[in-house]
C-alpha cells in the first residue's frame, strides 16, 4: 500500500495495476477471479449468513461466476440485503481511478469525455486516485417518485451555457445514481416500484450502454454489477417489469425463511442485542424456541397476509424486549440474574404487532388478539416437544380443587417460588427442562411458569387477564386434547342440494 501509483505512467509501469491486467478487466470479471481465489482457499464465502448453504448461497455463487446481474426474489426479512452488501467482499481491496472523475474511471478505459480529453492532453502524469471496496457499494430503494434524473442523470443547460457548449454533450451532464456507481455495484431493492420509463432506461444501459436523456441519446458504457431485490408476487405481476429488463437479469434467486426453528434461533442468537451491561443473562432454550415459533406459527396463519410475509427481525425484535422485560423485572425485585420468561414474551406485543400485516379476518380480531393467539399456539408446540407424553394430571387437579396462584411478568422469584412450591408435582416435572432444585429460583421460576403456560395454552387449566392460573373451564366429556391440531373441526364433505 505504501508504494501506491499516483500517476498513469507510475500505473503502467507497476506490476499489480498493468495496463495489460487492468483495462479489460471489468468488475464482473474482479469478482470472478477473487471468488474463485477464495474457494481455492476454501474460505467462508458469506460468513453470518445461516440456513442457506444448500439453497441461495451456491446459486449466487453460480450467478457470480457466470458473471450474471441477478436478483434476490424473496419476502421481508429474508437477508436479501445482507447479502448484496455481502458481495463488497469478493472486490478488490482498492482500485486505481482518473483523479477527480465523477464515474470512477478505469484510467486505462475512461468513457468520461473529461477524463479522455485530459488524459490526452496530459499523458502519463494524469493523477490517479485510489478507490476502496467500500464505497463502491450503492444502494436505492426503489420508489414510484424515483426520476431518470435521480437514476441516471440529467442535462445541466446552466453547465452547457457556461462552456458554450451543446446540451447533448456529455460534459454538461449532471451524473445520476447508476453513473456514479460505475466499477461497482449498484443494488436496486423493490425493483417492481421503478416506473416503467426508469426500467427502460436501466436496460439500455445493460443493453448498449447508451441511455436518452430528454431526448438527448448519450453514450455510457458503464462498468457496473447489477443486483436487485424483489417481492416474487410483485416481481412476476403482469406488466410490473418490462420484459427486456426480465430478459437480461442472468439469475433468478428464491430466498426463504429458516426452514428449522433451530436455524431461525441461530440467526436471532446472531443478530438479537442480548450481551448487556451489568446483569448476567440466562435466556432458557425454551423462551427462544418459543419465541422463533412466534414467527413460524405466524407464516402459517390464516389472517396474516401471506404476500408480506413475517420479517425474522420479528423474533429479533420480540428477543430484545424480552430481555428488557426480565432486566426491570430484575432490577424492581433487586435480582442477579435476569431470567426471561414466557409471559415476557407477552409483554413483547409491541415488538409484533407493527411487524404482522392482518388479512382482512385479521383485522377484524384486532393485532393485540391475533398476537397473543399465536404466541399461546407457539406455546403449545414448545411445550409439547418438551412434555408429550408426560403425565400432568396431579398438577392440573391441584388447580381443580381449587388451587390458584398468579405470576405476573413483573412478580419477582421470590414472590412467586414459595407458590410455586405448594402445586405437588411441578418441581419434578422441569427435569425435562434440564432445571432442578440446585438452579437458582429465578431460572426455577421461570421453568414452572413455562409448565403452567404450556397447561392454559392446550386449556387444561385457565388463567384469567390477571395472570391468575386457576382451573380450567370444566368441558363436555370427550377424549383429552392434547394438541390444537386435533381441535381443528372434521371437514366433512359438503352436502349436495
Ligand atoms: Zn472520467
Amino acid at each position: 500500500m505504501t508504494s501506491q501509483p499516483k500517476t498513469l505512467g507510475e500505473l503502467r509501469s507497476s506490476s499489480n495495476w498493468s495496463e495489460q491486467r487492468l483495462a479489460n478487466r471489468s468488475l464482473r470479471q474482479e469478482l470472478r477471479e477473487n471468488l474463485l481465489c477464495r474457494m481455492e482457499k476454501g474460505e467462508a464465502l458469506f460468513p453470518g449468513v445461516h440456513g442457506y448453504d444448500d439453497t441461495v448461497i451456491p446459486q449466487i455463487i453460480n450467478a457470480i461466476l457466470s458473471r450474471h446481474h441477478f436478483i434476490l426474489l424473496g419476502l421481508r426479512g429474508q437477508a436479501k440485503s445482507r447479502i448484496l452488501r455481502r458481495l463488497i467482499g469478493f472486490m478488490d481491496q482498492q482500485v486505481p481511478v482518473v483523479a477527480g472523475c465523477e464515474i470512477n474511471d478505469n484510467p486505462y478505459r475512461p468513457i468520461c469525455r473529461a477524463c479522455r480529453e485530459r488524459i490526452a492532453s496530459e499523458g502519463d502524469s494524469t493523477a490517479i486516485a485510489w478507490l476502496s471496496r467500500d464505497h463502491r457499494y450503492v444502494e436505492k430503494l426503489a420508489t414510484p417518485d424515483v426520476t431518470i434524473a435521480d437514476m441516471i442523470g440529467d442535462v445541466d443547460p446552466i453547465k452547457a451555457a457556461r462552456g458554450g457548449r451543446n446540451l447533448s454533450d456529455e460534459l454538461t451532464i449532471h451524473y445520476g445514481l447508476l453513473p456514479r456507481a460505475n466499477r461497482g455495484i449498484f443494488a436496486i431493492n423493490e425493483l417492481p416500484d421503478l416506473a416503467g420509463k426508469i426500467q427502460v432506461g436501466l436496460f439500455n444501459i445493460m443493453q448498449e450502454g447508451d441511455v436518452q436523456i430528454k431526448g438527448y441519446p448519450v453514450r455510457m458504457a458503464l462498468d457496473v454489477l447489477l443486483v436487485f431485490t424483489a417481492n416474487p408476487e410483485d416481481y412476476t405481476a403482469r406488466g410490473k417489469i418490462i420484459t427486456p429488463l426480465k430478459d437480461r437479469i442472468g439469475s433468478e434467486i428464491r430466498t426463504h425463511y429458516p426452514a428449522t426453528v433451530e436455524e431461525g434461533i441461530a440467526i436471532t442468537a446472531q443478530e438479537a442485542w442480548a450481551l448487556r451491561d451489568g446483569y448476567l443473562l440466562h435466556l432458557p432454550k425454551y423462551v427462544q424456541e418459543v419465541i422463533e415459533r412466534v414467527a413460524f406459527v405466524a407464516r402459517e396463519d390464516k389472517k396474516i397476509d401471506k404476500r408480506s410475509g413475517v420479517s425474522q427481525r420479528l423474533p429479533i425484535s420480540v428477543t430484545e424486549n424480552v430481555i428488557s422485560n426480565a432486566e426491570r423485572r430484575a432490577i424492581r425485585n433487586d435480582e442477579k440474574t435476569v431470567v426471561p420468561r414466557v409471559s415476557d414474551i407477552y409483554a413483547a406485543l409491541p415488538a409484533i404487532t407493527g411487524k404482522l400485516e392482518l388479512e382482512y379476518e385479521g383485522e377484524m380480531k384486532g393485532a393485540d388478539h391475533v398476537s397473543r393467539e399465536i404466541i399461546r399456539t407457539a406455546i403449545a408446540k414448545t411445550y409439547d416437544d418438551y412434555f408429550s407424553g408426560v403425565d400432568m394430571r396431579q398438577i392440573v387437579q391441584w388447580f381443580d380443587l381449587g388451587g390458584e396462584i398468579q405470576v405476573t411478568d413483573s412478580a419477582g422469584a421470590k414472590e412467586v417460588f414459595d407458590g410455586l412450591k405448594n402445586i405437588q408435582g411441578l418441581t419434578e416435572k422441569l427435569s425435562a427442562l434440564n432445571v432442578s432444585s440446585k438452579d437458582n429460583i429465578e431460572t426455577q421460576v421461570s421453568a414452572a411458569e413455562f409448565v403452567l403456560e404450556g397447561l392454559y395454552a392446550h386449556k387444561r387449566i385457565g388463567r384469567s387477564e390477571e395472570r391468575v392460573f386457576t382451573a380450567g373451564e370444566k368441558q363436555p366429556k370427550k377424549p383429552e386434547q392434547r394438541t390444537f391440531e386435533r381441535e381443528e373441526p372434521f371437514r366433512g364433505r359438503r352436502p349436495y342440494n
